[in-house]
């Protein structure tokens, strides 16, 4: 019998599997990205998990972070790099996971994800304990360049803890000997190639689409926004969420949700993320897999088949 909750891992990784399964099936150009979105979200509920955060759907130069809002009518476009990031947590052991869809299978992009699932590959094949994780990023951007691209420096994988999708460790896209902690057993982490023809670097976008909770504030708050702070809380703890959510929950009255969330952002109760975009606006594919290290130091790749 294996430790608990690598199970709890097992099954929050077969919920992300499903979801990346449906989401390959419905993305046909002209749908939209909010169907979708609903859609690839509800399996993982379905599959008897909740989600760790909102679906990220970034298209060619947006790498991450892009969530469809509310009455979103976005249509999937006719050709592009889509990538598709989904999270599913079982009693708050996470598994994130993301790939990218090449809508119209032209080569010369089909080269990108080529690059990042080649790099995410390298770097689970060396992912055991006593690994430092800047040794993970030096494979990740030798295959990457051996593609003739760039890894994004900027962004990159990271630890997972029970109820805490980033948390502490960093697994760097490049070597990086910052970054020289030591993979051990019990350890759990999303890795994540970026490939670009790009610089490389990512920047803040103009927009955002997803919200997490900080913490509660209620000095000269109205009675009617403490309630909704504390069913945010209550709903979402401090994982990150979207708008649509509380909408399909029925948390805050539609007419309301914007002018809620404004409010809370600006008395720092919830905190945004911003879209994250290629500095030269250049198309990026991510690939994205959950490992865990058991306590007998086997390696499991959770979201993998
Ligand atoms: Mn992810
Ligand atoms: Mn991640």
């Amino acid at each position: 019998m294996k430790d608990e909750y690598i199970q709890d891992y097992i099954k929050a990784g077969k919920a992300v599997i499903a979801a990346k399964k449906l989401a390959k099936k419905l993305i046909i150009p002209g749908e939209t990205f909010l169907e979708i979105g609903n859609k690839c979200e509800a399996e993982i509920i379905k599959s008897g998990c909740d989600l760790s955060f909102p679906i990220n759907m970034s298209l060619n130069e947006i790498a991450a972070h892009y969530s469809p809002p509310i009455d979103d009518q976005t249509l999937i476009p006719e050709k592009g790099l889509l990538k598709i990031d989904v999270g599913a947590h079982y009693n708050g052991y996470i598994a994130d996971s993301a790939f990218t869809i090449n809508i119209d299978e032209d080569p010369k992009l089909q080269n990108y994800i080529e690059a990042a699932k080649e790099a995410l590959d390298a770097a689970i094949e060396k992912f055991e304990p006593g690994v430092q994780l800047y040794e993970l990023g030096e494979v990740i951007e030798e295959k990457i360049l051996s593609r003739g691209l760039r890894s994004i420096k900027n962004l990159g994988g990271h630890e997972l803890k029970r109820y805490n999708l980033h948390a502490g460790l960093f697994i760097p896209n490049y070597k990086n000997k910052i970054h020289n902690q030591i993979v051990k057993p019990g350890d759990a982490f999303a890795c994540e190639p970026f490939a670009t023809s790009g610089v490389g670097e990512v920047v803040n976008g103009q927009y955002y689409y997803i919200y997490r909770f900080l913490k509660k504030n209620k000095k000269n708050m109205p009675y009617e926004d403490i309630a909704f702070m504390n069913r945010i809380e209550e709903n979402f703890g401090r994982l990150p969420f979207s708008p649509r959510w509380i909408e399909n929950k029925g948390l805050i009255p539609k007419n309301k949700i914007k002018m809620t969330l404004r409010t809370f952002k600006s008395k720092k109760i919830v905190d945004i993320y911003y879209t994250l975009v290629e500095k030269t606006k250049e198309p990026v594919a991510q690939e994205e897999h959950t490992i865990v290290i058991d306590m007998d130091g086997n390696r499991i790749v959770t979201t993998k088949e």
